[in-house]
Protein backbone atom coordinates (compact mmCIF):
# COMPACT_ATOMS: atom_id res chain seq x y z
CA UNK A 1 0.00 0.00 0.00
CA UNK A 2 1.05 3.37 -0.76
CA UNK A 3 0.49 6.64 0.89
CA UNK A 4 0.35 10.67 0.73
CA UNK A 5 1.68 13.15 2.87
CA UNK A 6 -1.77 15.07 3.46
CA UNK A 7 -2.13 18.03 5.04
CA UNK A 8 -5.53 19.17 6.67
CA UNK A 9 -6.56 22.50 7.69
CA UNK A 10 -5.85 22.92 11.62
CA UNK A 11 -4.89 19.39 11.95
CA UNK A 12 -1.39 19.41 10.18
CA UNK A 13 0.57 16.61 8.33
CA UNK A 14 -0.66 13.02 8.36
CA UNK A 15 -0.04 9.87 6.17
CA UNK A 16 -2.91 8.38 4.21
CA UNK A 17 -3.26 6.25 1.82
CA UNK A 18 -6.73 7.84 0.95
CA UNK A 19 -6.61 11.86 1.08
CA UNK A 20 -10.07 12.38 -0.01
CA UNK A 21 -10.97 10.08 3.04
CA UNK A 22 -9.38 12.12 5.55
CA UNK A 23 -10.83 15.24 3.86
CA UNK A 24 -14.40 13.24 4.07
CA UNK A 25 -13.96 12.73 7.97
CA UNK A 26 -12.63 15.84 9.23
CA UNK A 27 -14.72 17.78 6.79
CA UNK A 28 -11.70 20.41 5.99
CA UNK A 29 -10.30 20.81 2.86
CA UNK A 30 -6.98 18.52 2.57
CA UNK A 31 -4.34 18.59 0.04
CA UNK A 32 -1.43 15.64 -0.66
CA UNK A 33 1.46 15.29 -2.28
CA UNK A 34 0.37 13.51 -4.80
CA UNK A 35 3.22 10.69 -5.31
CA UNK A 36 1.92 7.82 -3.70
CA UNK A 37 5.07 6.35 -1.26
CA UNK A 38 6.07 3.55 0.86
CA UNK A 39 4.83 4.43 4.59
CA UNK A 40 8.43 3.17 5.82
CA UNK A 41 10.23 5.93 3.34
CA UNK A 42 7.72 8.32 4.49
CA UNK A 43 8.60 8.26 7.90
CA UNK A 44 12.52 8.63 7.54
CA UNK A 45 12.01 11.56 5.23
CA UNK A 46 9.70 13.45 7.24
CA UNK A 47 10.45 15.55 9.76
CA UNK A 48 8.18 16.43 12.64
CA UNK A 49 8.29 20.13 12.56
CA UNK A 50 8.00 21.30 8.41
CA UNK A 51 6.37 23.29 5.92
CA UNK A 52 4.62 22.51 2.77
CA UNK A 53 7.66 23.68 1.13
CA UNK A 54 10.32 22.23 2.61
CA UNK A 55 8.63 18.81 2.89
CA UNK A 56 8.55 18.80 -1.27
CA UNK A 57 12.36 20.08 -1.57
CA UNK A 58 13.51 17.54 0.85
CA UNK A 59 11.47 14.66 -1.06
CA UNK A 60 13.16 15.62 -3.94
CA UNK A 61 16.44 15.30 -2.39
CA UNK A 62 15.74 12.25 -0.90
CA UNK A 63 14.66 10.78 -3.98
CA UNK A 64 17.46 12.09 -6.11
CA UNK A 65 19.84 10.89 -3.67
CA UNK A 66 18.35 7.58 -4.37
CA UNK A 67 20.20 7.54 -8.11
CA UNK A 68 16.83 8.18 -9.84
CA UNK A 69 17.56 11.55 -11.68
CA UNK A 70 13.85 12.17 -12.57
CA UNK A 71 13.66 13.62 -8.96
CA UNK A 72 9.96 14.04 -8.15
CA UNK A 73 9.05 15.24 -11.65
CA UNK A 74 5.16 16.20 -12.22
CA UNK A 75 4.73 16.08 -8.16
CA UNK A 76 2.37 18.40 -6.78
CA UNK A 77 0.46 19.80 -3.96
CA UNK A 78 -3.12 18.56 -5.09
CA UNK A 79 -6.25 19.14 -3.54
CA UNK A 80 -8.35 15.80 -2.30
CA UNK A 81 -11.73 15.33 -4.30
CA UNK A 82 -14.54 14.12 -2.34
CA UNK A 83 -15.33 10.65 -1.12
CA UNK A 84 -16.69 8.52 -4.04
CA UNK A 85 -19.31 5.75 -2.32
CA UNK A 86 -19.38 5.25 1.32
CA UNK A 87 -17.37 3.84 4.15
CA UNK A 88 -19.21 2.06 6.37
CA UNK A 89 -18.93 3.55 9.82
CA UNK A 90 -20.73 1.05 11.93
CA UNK A 91 -20.52 -1.80 9.99
CA UNK A 92 -22.55 -3.32 7.57
CA UNK A 93 -24.35 -6.93 6.33
CA UNK A 94 -20.29 -8.02 4.87
CA UNK A 95 -18.67 -6.14 8.15
CA UNK A 96 -21.40 -6.18 11.07
CA UNK A 97 -18.93 -8.35 12.58
CA UNK A 98 -15.29 -6.77 11.39
CA UNK A 99 -14.36 -4.57 14.64
CA UNK A 100 -14.56 -8.04 15.80
CA UNK A 101 -12.36 -9.69 13.58
CA UNK A 102 -9.71 -6.97 14.15
CA UNK A 103 -9.76 -5.66 17.40
CA UNK A 104 -6.45 -6.05 19.29
CA UNK A 105 -4.91 -7.01 16.66
CA UNK A 106 -1.77 -6.24 14.18
CA UNK A 107 -2.39 -7.12 10.61
CA UNK A 108 -0.22 -6.53 7.93
CA UNK A 109 -1.57 -5.51 4.53
CA UNK A 110 -1.34 -9.26 2.99
CA UNK A 111 -3.44 -10.31 5.93
CA UNK A 112 -6.21 -7.65 5.74
CA UNK A 113 -6.27 -9.31 1.99
CA UNK A 114 -6.69 -12.62 3.81
CA UNK A 115 -9.47 -11.43 5.93
CA UNK A 116 -11.22 -10.13 3.00
CA UNK A 117 -11.49 -13.97 1.76
CA UNK A 118 -12.31 -14.98 4.59
CA UNK A 119 -15.53 -12.75 5.03
CA UNK A 120 -15.83 -12.35 1.50
CA UNK A 121 -15.76 -8.48 0.95
CA UNK A 122 -13.41 -6.67 -1.46
CA UNK A 123 -10.09 -6.08 -0.10
CA UNK A 124 -10.55 -2.67 -1.37
CA UNK A 125 -13.17 -1.99 0.64
CA UNK A 126 -11.70 -3.63 3.92
CA UNK A 127 -8.33 -1.15 3.80
CA UNK A 128 -10.72 1.55 3.37
CA UNK A 129 -13.03 0.18 6.54
CA UNK A 130 -9.35 0.12 8.62
CA UNK A 131 -8.38 3.60 7.09
CA UNK A 132 -11.74 4.72 8.63
CA UNK A 133 -10.87 3.07 11.93
CA UNK A 134 -7.58 5.04 12.23
CA UNK A 135 -9.14 8.32 11.32
CA UNK A 136 -11.41 7.61 14.10
CA UNK A 137 -8.48 7.17 16.60
CA UNK A 138 -9.30 3.58 17.19
CA UNK A 139 -5.89 2.57 15.45
CA UNK A 140 -2.84 3.44 13.43
CA UNK A 141 -1.02 2.12 10.38
CA UNK A 142 2.67 1.41 10.70
CA UNK A 143 5.40 0.36 8.67
CA UNK A 144 5.75 -3.61 9.13
CA UNK A 145 9.40 -3.04 9.76
CA UNK A 146 10.19 0.22 10.99
CA UNK A 147 13.08 2.47 11.45
CA UNK A 148 13.35 3.09 15.59
CA UNK A 149 16.21 5.42 16.14
CA UNK A 150 19.01 3.79 13.60
CA UNK A 151 18.03 0.30 13.63
CA UNK A 152 15.20 -1.22 11.61
CA UNK A 153 12.67 -3.53 13.73
CA UNK A 154 10.07 -6.12 12.74
CA UNK A 155 7.19 -4.44 14.33
CA UNK A 156 5.21 -7.69 14.85
CA UNK A 157 8.29 -9.94 16.21
CA UNK A 158 10.94 -7.47 17.46
CA UNK A 159 13.62 -8.79 14.75
CA UNK A 160 16.22 -6.77 14.54
CA UNK A 161 18.44 -9.31 12.58
CA UNK A 162 16.68 -8.32 8.88
CA UNK A 163 17.52 -9.30 5.24
CA UNK A 164 18.54 -6.32 3.45
CA UNK A 165 17.95 -5.66 -0.22
CA UNK A 166 18.19 -2.17 -2.16
CA UNK A 167 15.15 -0.73 -3.61
CA UNK A 168 13.94 2.56 -5.22
CA UNK A 169 13.28 4.19 -1.63
CA UNK A 170 16.78 2.89 -0.41
CA UNK A 171 17.42 -0.11 1.49
CA UNK A 172 14.33 -2.06 1.95
CA UNK A 173 14.26 -4.91 5.22
CA UNK A 174 12.75 -7.82 5.58
CA UNK A 175 12.15 -10.39 8.38
CA UNK A 176 12.21 -13.75 7.93
CA UNK A 177 11.59 -14.64 11.61
CA UNK A 178 8.17 -14.36 11.11
CA UNK A 179 7.53 -15.06 7.97
CA UNK A 180 5.59 -17.90 8.96
CA UNK A 181 2.78 -15.74 9.42
CA UNK A 182 3.34 -13.92 5.84
CA UNK A 183 5.72 -11.81 4.73
CA UNK A 184 6.95 -8.55 6.64
CA UNK A 185 8.72 -6.03 5.08
CA UNK A 186 9.82 -2.21 5.19
CA UNK A 187 8.13 -2.25 1.78
CA UNK A 188 4.51 -3.04 3.42
CA UNK A 189 1.90 -1.64 6.31
CA UNK A 190 0.74 -3.09 8.94
CA UNK A 191 -2.74 -1.62 10.71
CA UNK A 192 -2.46 -1.99 14.34
CA UNK A 193 -5.86 -1.61 16.46
CA UNK A 194 -5.27 -0.25 19.85
CA UNK A 195 -8.50 -1.01 21.85
CA UNK A 196 -7.38 -4.10 22.79
CA UNK A 197 -9.80 -7.37 22.47
CA UNK A 198 -12.27 -7.46 25.63
CA UNK A 199 -13.86 -4.06 27.33
CA UNK A 200 -17.47 -5.57 27.24
CA UNK A 201 -18.43 -6.83 30.06
CA UNK A 202 -20.68 -10.47 28.82
CA UNK A 203 -22.24 -12.94 30.74
CA UNK A 204 -20.60 -15.80 31.38
CA UNK A 205 -21.67 -18.91 31.94
CA UNK A 206 -18.92 -21.19 34.05
CA UNK A 207 -19.43 -24.54 35.19
CA UNK A 208 -16.72 -26.12 36.44
CA UNK A 209 -15.90 -29.89 35.53
CA UNK A 210 -14.74 -31.78 37.42
CA UNK A 211 -14.51 -30.14 40.73
CA UNK A 212 -11.07 -29.65 41.87
CA UNK A 213 -9.14 -31.64 44.60
CA UNK A 214 -8.61 -29.89 47.36
CA UNK A 215 -4.40 -29.11 45.96
CA UNK A 216 -5.96 -27.47 43.18
CA UNK A 217 -8.57 -25.38 44.84
CA UNK A 218 -5.44 -24.12 47.00
CA UNK A 219 -3.57 -23.13 43.61
CA UNK A 220 -6.62 -22.06 42.02
CA UNK A 221 -7.37 -19.65 45.10
CA UNK A 222 -4.04 -18.30 44.86
CA UNK A 223 -3.98 -17.88 41.27
CA UNK A 224 -7.33 -15.90 41.88
CA UNK A 225 -5.59 -13.47 44.89
CA UNK A 226 -2.83 -12.88 41.99
CA UNK A 227 -4.64 -11.82 39.45
CA UNK A 228 -7.44 -10.15 41.52
CA UNK A 229 -5.34 -8.23 44.01
CA UNK A 230 -2.03 -8.60 43.60
CA UNK A 231 0.41 -5.23 42.64
CA UNK A 232 2.26 -7.53 40.77
CA UNK A 233 2.50 -8.55 37.37
CA UNK A 234 4.04 -11.65 36.51
CA UNK A 235 3.40 -14.87 38.95
CA UNK A 236 4.56 -18.28 38.18
CA UNK A 237 2.27 -21.69 38.81
CA UNK A 238 5.27 -24.64 39.60
CA UNK A 239 2.72 -27.46 39.36
CA UNK A 240 4.01 -31.31 39.37
CA UNK A 241 3.34 -33.41 36.38
CA UNK A 242 0.33 -34.22 35.85
CA UNK A 243 -1.45 -32.26 38.31
CA UNK A 244 -4.03 -30.48 36.12
CA UNK A 245 -2.67 -27.03 36.17
CA UNK A 246 -4.62 -25.92 33.51
CA UNK A 247 -7.91 -26.30 35.18
CA UNK A 248 -6.56 -24.29 38.43
CA UNK A 249 -6.75 -21.49 36.30
CA UNK A 250 -10.28 -21.45 35.10
CA UNK A 251 -12.03 -19.67 37.66
CA UNK A 252 -9.52 -16.89 37.52
CA UNK A 253 -10.21 -16.84 33.63
CA UNK A 254 -14.18 -17.26 34.36
CA UNK A 255 -13.71 -13.96 36.92
CA UNK A 256 -11.73 -11.83 34.36
CA UNK A 257 -14.31 -12.80 31.25
CA UNK A 258 -16.83 -11.85 33.58
CA UNK A 259 -15.44 -8.11 34.27
CA UNK A 260 -14.87 -7.77 30.70
CA UNK A 261 -11.38 -8.72 30.63
CA UNK A 262 -9.78 -10.53 27.48
CA UNK A 263 -8.14 -13.82 28.53
CA UNK A 264 -5.54 -15.43 26.19
CA UNK A 265 -4.59 -19.55 27.04
CA UNK A 266 -1.51 -19.69 25.19
CA UNK A 267 1.53 -22.74 24.80
CA UNK A 268 4.02 -22.99 22.79
CA UNK A 269 3.11 -26.64 20.82
CA UNK A 270 -0.24 -27.37 18.84
CA UNK A 271 -1.11 -30.56 20.76
CA UNK A 272 -1.43 -28.79 23.79
CA UNK A 273 -3.72 -25.89 22.71
CA UNK A 274 -6.19 -28.72 20.92
CA UNK A 275 -5.78 -30.68 23.91
CA UNK A 276 -7.18 -27.90 25.80
CA UNK A 277 -9.79 -26.44 23.61
CA UNK A 278 -12.32 -29.35 24.37
CA UNK A 279 -11.58 -29.09 28.21
CA UNK A 280 -12.54 -24.70 28.18
CA UNK A 281 -15.41 -25.71 25.82
CA UNK A 282 -16.29 -28.08 28.88
CA UNK A 283 -16.19 -25.41 31.25
CA UNK A 284 -17.42 -22.68 29.23
CA UNK A 285 -20.49 -24.02 28.22
CA UNK A 286 -21.52 -21.73 25.21
CA UNK A 287 -19.18 -18.93 25.00
CA UNK A 288 -17.32 -18.44 21.81
CA UNK A 289 -13.68 -18.51 21.77
CA UNK A 290 -10.92 -18.35 19.32
CA UNK A 291 -8.74 -21.04 18.83
CA UNK A 292 -5.32 -19.78 16.66
CA UNK A 293 -2.55 -22.69 15.85
CA UNK A 294 -0.95 -23.80 12.47
CA UNK A 295 -3.32 -26.32 12.61
CA UNK A 296 -6.70 -24.25 12.15
CA UNK A 297 -6.38 -21.94 8.65
CA UNK A 298 -9.15 -19.99 9.94
CA UNK A 299 -7.27 -16.48 11.47
CA UNK A 300 -10.12 -14.30 12.17
CA UNK A 301 -12.19 -15.61 15.10
CA UNK A 302 -14.50 -13.66 17.48
CA UNK A 303 -14.54 -14.30 21.03
CA UNK A 304 -12.27 -12.39 24.00
CA UNK A 305 -11.33 -15.79 25.14
CA UNK A 306 -8.33 -16.93 22.92
CA UNK A 307 -6.64 -20.10 22.49
CA UNK A 308 -3.39 -20.22 21.14
CA UNK A 309 0.28 -21.21 20.27
CA UNK A 310 3.21 -18.80 21.18
CA UNK A 311 3.15 -18.20 16.81
CA UNK A 312 0.03 -16.89 16.66
CA UNK A 313 0.38 -14.53 19.67
CA UNK A 314 2.63 -12.49 17.07
CA UNK A 315 -0.85 -11.46 15.29
CA UNK A 316 -1.88 -9.25 18.53
CA UNK A 317 -1.58 -5.71 19.57
CA UNK A 318 -1.87 -5.33 23.61
CA UNK A 319 -4.83 -7.06 23.27
CA UNK A 320 -4.74 -9.18 26.26
CA UNK A 321 -5.84 -8.54 29.65
CA UNK A 322 -4.70 -11.96 31.49
CA UNK A 323 -2.56 -14.42 30.32
CA UNK A 324 -1.94 -17.88 30.94
CA UNK A 325 1.62 -19.31 29.27
CA UNK A 326 1.74 -23.47 29.74
CA UNK A 327 5.13 -24.89 29.36
CA UNK A 328 7.21 -21.66 29.16
CA UNK A 329 10.24 -23.99 29.11
CA UNK A 330 9.27 -25.89 26.04
CA UNK A 331 10.06 -25.24 22.75
CA UNK A 332 9.96 -23.21 20.83
CA UNK A 333 8.81 -20.63 23.12
CA UNK A 334 11.89 -21.35 25.49
CA UNK A 335 15.45 -19.21 24.23
CA UNK A 336 13.04 -17.92 21.47
CA UNK A 337 13.42 -14.10 21.29
CA UNK A 338 10.57 -13.33 19.05
CA UNK A 339 8.42 -15.22 20.81
CA UNK A 340 8.99 -13.76 23.91
CA UNK A 341 8.68 -10.64 23.03
CA UNK A 342 5.42 -11.13 20.88
CA UNK A 343 4.02 -12.35 24.34
CA UNK A 344 4.39 -8.76 25.94
CA UNK A 345 3.83 -7.35 22.65
CA UNK A 346 -0.26 -8.99 23.14
CA UNK A 347 -0.55 -7.78 26.30
CA UNK A 348 -2.71 -4.86 27.58
CA UNK A 349 -0.67 -2.14 29.68
CA UNK A 350 -1.00 -3.33 33.03
CA UNK A 351 -1.82 -6.82 31.89
CA UNK A 352 -1.03 -10.11 33.95
CA UNK A 353 0.90 -13.02 32.97
CA UNK A 354 0.97 -16.30 34.78
CA UNK A 355 3.65 -19.00 34.05
CA UNK A 356 2.82 -22.05 34.10
CA UNK A 357 5.48 -24.88 34.13
CA UNK A 358 6.08 -28.53 35.78
CA UNK A 359 9.92 -27.57 35.66
CA UNK A 360 11.03 -23.80 36.18
CA UNK A 361 14.62 -22.94 35.58
CA UNK A 362 16.35 -22.04 38.35
CA UNK A 363 16.46 -18.30 36.89
CA UNK A 364 12.55 -18.05 36.68
CA UNK A 365 12.64 -19.80 40.37
CA UNK A 366 14.63 -17.07 41.64
CA UNK A 367 12.32 -14.40 40.17
CA UNK A 368 9.11 -16.01 41.39
CA UNK A 369 10.27 -17.20 45.39
CA UNK A 370 7.90 -16.09 47.45
CA UNK A 371 5.09 -19.16 48.27
CA UNK A 372 1.59 -17.18 48.21
CA UNK A 373 2.94 -13.86 46.38
CA UNK A 374 3.62 -14.78 43.33
CA UNK A 375 5.17 -18.61 43.27
CA UNK A 376 2.44 -20.49 43.19
CA UNK A 377 2.79 -24.48 44.18
CA UNK A 378 0.57 -27.33 42.50
CA UNK A 379 2.73 -30.58 44.03
CA UNK A 380 0.55 -32.79 43.96
CA UNK A 381 -1.48 -34.94 41.35
CA UNK A 382 -5.33 -35.52 41.55
CA UNK A 383 -5.54 -39.29 42.48
CA UNK A 384 -3.65 -37.86 45.88
CA UNK A 385 -0.63 -40.56 44.82
CA UNK A 386 2.70 -39.27 45.29
CA UNK A 387 5.12 -38.69 42.02
CA UNK A 388 7.20 -41.73 41.42
CA UNK A 389 10.45 -41.59 42.40
CA UNK A 390 13.10 -42.96 39.98
CA UNK A 391 15.52 -45.62 40.68
CA UNK A 392 19.19 -45.11 39.20
CA UNK A 393 21.04 -48.09 37.87
CA UNK A 394 25.03 -47.61 36.76
CA UNK A 395 25.07 -48.80 32.92
CA UNK A 396 26.71 -47.55 29.68
CA UNK A 397 24.62 -48.58 26.72
CA UNK A 398 26.00 -48.62 23.10
CA UNK A 399 24.12 -48.59 20.53
CA UNK A 400 26.41 -49.63 18.25
CA UNK A 401 26.12 -53.12 20.19
CA UNK A 402 23.10 -53.30 21.65
CA UNK A 403 23.25 -55.16 24.68
CA UNK A 404 21.29 -55.07 28.49
CA UNK A 405 22.71 -56.23 31.13
CA UNK A 406 20.72 -59.07 33.14
CA UNK A 407 20.02 -55.99 36.01
CA UNK A 408 18.36 -54.19 33.53
CA UNK A 409 16.75 -57.26 32.00
CA UNK A 410 14.99 -57.81 35.26
CA UNK A 411 14.15 -54.93 35.62
CA UNK A 412 12.67 -54.13 32.32
CA UNK A 413 10.88 -57.53 32.27
CA UNK A 414 9.57 -56.29 35.68
CA UNK A 415 8.22 -53.33 34.05
CA UNK A 416 6.77 -54.79 31.07
CA UNK A 417 5.16 -56.89 33.37
CA UNK A 418 3.80 -54.47 35.22
CA UNK A 419 2.46 -52.48 31.97
CA UNK A 420 3.13 -50.27 28.61
CA UNK A 421 7.06 -49.10 28.79
CA UNK A 422 8.61 -46.13 27.28
CA UNK A 423 12.73 -45.98 27.08
CA UNK A 424 13.71 -42.55 26.17
CA UNK A 425 17.21 -42.73 24.25
CA UNK A 426 19.05 -39.34 23.62
CA UNK A 427 19.11 -39.79 19.85
CA UNK A 428 17.27 -41.16 16.64
CA UNK A 429 19.85 -43.12 15.60
CA UNK A 430 19.79 -45.27 18.89
CA UNK A 431 15.79 -45.88 18.03
CA UNK A 432 16.10 -48.61 15.68
CA UNK A 433 19.29 -50.73 16.69
CA UNK A 434 17.08 -51.32 19.98
CA UNK A 435 13.71 -51.92 18.75
CA UNK A 436 15.81 -54.39 16.48
CA UNK A 437 17.62 -55.90 18.87
CA UNK A 438 14.60 -56.11 21.66
CA UNK A 439 12.64 -57.86 19.01
CA UNK A 440 14.78 -60.61 18.22
CA UNK A 441 15.49 -60.75 22.13
CA UNK A 442 11.76 -60.67 22.98
CA UNK A 443 9.14 -61.83 19.99
CA UNK A 444 6.32 -62.21 21.87
CA UNK A 445 6.57 -58.78 22.99
CA UNK A 446 4.71 -55.98 20.57
CA UNK A 447 7.70 -53.55 20.30
CA UNK A 448 7.36 -50.34 18.57
CA UNK A 449 9.72 -46.77 18.08
CA UNK A 450 9.35 -43.44 16.98
CA UNK A 451 11.27 -40.11 16.56
CA UNK A 452 10.36 -36.65 15.84
CA UNK A 453 10.44 -37.30 11.75
CA UNK A 454 9.54 -40.31 11.53
CA UNK A 455 6.64 -40.03 9.32
CA UNK A 456 4.33 -42.67 10.79
CA UNK A 457 4.60 -40.85 14.46
CA UNK A 458 0.89 -39.42 14.99
CA UNK A 459 -0.36 -43.24 14.45
CA UNK A 460 1.85 -45.04 16.23
CA UNK A 461 1.81 -42.19 19.64
CA UNK A 462 -2.33 -43.20 19.05
CA UNK A 463 -1.08 -46.90 18.98
CA UNK A 464 0.66 -46.79 22.19
CA UNK A 465 -2.62 -44.59 24.23
CA UNK A 466 -4.63 -47.01 23.20
CA UNK A 467 -2.20 -49.51 24.54
CA UNK A 468 -1.38 -51.63 21.15
CA UNK A 469 2.30 -52.32 22.33
CA UNK A 470 4.24 -53.13 25.55
CA UNK A 471 7.44 -51.57 24.58
CA UNK A 472 7.65 -48.49 22.87
CA UNK A 473 11.55 -46.88 22.33
CA UNK A 474 11.45 -43.10 21.54
CA UNK A 475 13.53 -39.81 21.70
CA UNK A 476 12.01 -37.02 23.82
CA UNK A 477 8.91 -37.05 21.36
CA UNK A 478 6.95 -37.95 24.17
CA UNK A 479 8.84 -36.34 26.94
CA UNK A 480 5.68 -33.76 27.74
CA UNK A 481 2.43 -33.66 27.53
CA UNK A 482 1.03 -36.80 26.23
CA UNK A 483 -0.73 -39.20 28.95
CA UNK A 484 -0.34 -42.89 28.09
CA UNK A 485 -2.32 -44.93 30.73
CA UNK A 486 -0.23 -47.31 32.75
CA UNK A 487 3.21 -45.93 31.30
CA UNK A 488 6.50 -47.30 32.94
CA UNK A 489 9.76 -45.05 32.23
CA UNK A 490 13.25 -46.17 31.37
CA UNK A 491 15.89 -43.03 30.44
CA UNK A 492 18.45 -44.46 28.88
CA UNK A 493 21.88 -42.72 29.11
CA UNK A 494 20.55 -40.31 31.58
CA UNK A 495 23.38 -38.47 31.73
CA UNK A 496 23.47 -37.64 28.08
CA UNK A 497 23.60 -33.35 27.49
CA UNK A 498 20.33 -33.58 25.59
CA UNK A 499 18.78 -34.89 28.80
CA UNK A 500 19.28 -32.08 31.81
CA UNK A 501 17.23 -31.91 35.01
CA UNK A 502 13.94 -30.49 33.63
CA UNK A 503 14.07 -32.93 30.51
CA UNK A 504 14.41 -36.07 33.37
CA UNK A 505 11.38 -34.71 35.84
CA UNK A 506 9.23 -34.54 32.62
CA UNK A 507 9.94 -37.86 31.04
CA UNK A 508 9.37 -39.48 34.91
CA UNK A 509 6.30 -37.82 35.06
CA UNK A 510 4.85 -39.95 31.99
CA UNK A 511 4.25 -42.64 35.09
CA UNK A 512 1.56 -43.09 37.21
CA UNK A 513 -0.50 -39.90 35.50
CA UNK A 514 -3.77 -42.01 35.74
CA UNK A 515 -6.45 -42.38 38.10
CA UNK A 516 -7.08 -46.14 37.08
CA UNK A 517 -2.85 -46.43 37.30
CA UNK A 518 -1.71 -44.13 39.95
CA UNK A 519 2.05 -45.68 40.76
CA UNK A 520 4.51 -47.22 38.09
CA UNK A 521 8.50 -47.09 37.97
CA UNK A 522 10.93 -44.83 36.65
CA UNK A 523 14.62 -46.00 36.01
CA UNK A 524 17.49 -43.52 35.37
CA UNK A 525 20.03 -45.78 33.28
CA UNK A 526 23.75 -44.63 32.96
CA UNK A 527 27.55 -44.79 33.28
CA UNK A 528 27.80 -41.67 35.64
CA UNK A 529 25.39 -40.29 38.08
CA UNK A 530 26.10 -36.75 37.14
CA UNK A 531 24.14 -33.95 38.83
CA UNK A 532 21.28 -33.66 36.46
CA UNK A 533 20.75 -36.83 37.79
CA UNK A 534 20.62 -36.47 41.13
CA UNK A 535 18.81 -33.22 40.60
CA UNK A 536 15.86 -34.68 38.85
CA UNK A 537 15.33 -37.13 41.38
CA UNK A 538 15.80 -34.58 44.35
CA UNK A 539 13.38 -32.50 42.71
CA UNK A 540 10.43 -35.38 42.78
CA UNK A 541 11.28 -36.33 46.07
CA UNK A 542 11.19 -32.67 47.17
CA UNK A 543 7.68 -31.81 45.55
CA UNK A 544 6.18 -34.83 47.20
CA UNK A 545 7.41 -33.86 50.62
CA UNK A 546 5.90 -30.19 50.17
CA UNK A 547 2.74 -32.34 49.23
CA UNK A 548 2.61 -34.66 52.20
CA UNK A 549 3.47 -31.43 54.61
CA UNK A 550 0.15 -29.83 52.84
CA UNK A 551 -1.67 -33.19 53.64
CA UNK A 552 -2.32 -33.42 49.96
CA UNK A 553 -1.22 -36.63 49.14
CA UNK A 554 -1.94 -39.84 50.81
ZN1 LIG B 1 9.23 -10.40 12.11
Amino acid sequence: MHFFLTYVEEIGFRFSPFPEMDKHFFKKDTEFLNIGLPLAFLETIVPKTMSKHNIKEKLNKKFKFQGNSSGLRGCEWQKAGNMTGSVDFEGGDKTGDFDLYIRGHQITENELERLAVQIKADPEAIKRLVHMRVLMGWGEWIPAVRLEGKRWRCQRCGETELEEWPGVWGMMETCRSCSSLGASSSQQVSYRDKRGLGKETEPVCFDLQPSLTLAQKRASSQVLEFVRHSQLNEALLWAACGAGKTEVCFTSAAWALKEGKSVLFAAPRQDVIHDVAPRLQRNFPGLQFQVLSGRNPVKYQKGTLVLATTHQILRFYQAFDLVFLDEMDAFPYKGSRILQWGLKQALSAGGKILYLTATPSEAVLRRNNEEGKNLIRLPARYHRYPLPVPEWLKFRFLPEKPKLTENLIVWLQNMVSQGVTIIFVPKISWVLPLVNYLRIKYPGWRIEGSYSSDPARKQKIEGLVKGNYCLFICTSILERGVTIPNAQVIVLAADHPVFDERALVQMAGRAGRTKEHPVGMVLFVSGRKIPAVFKAINWIKEQNSFADNLGLID
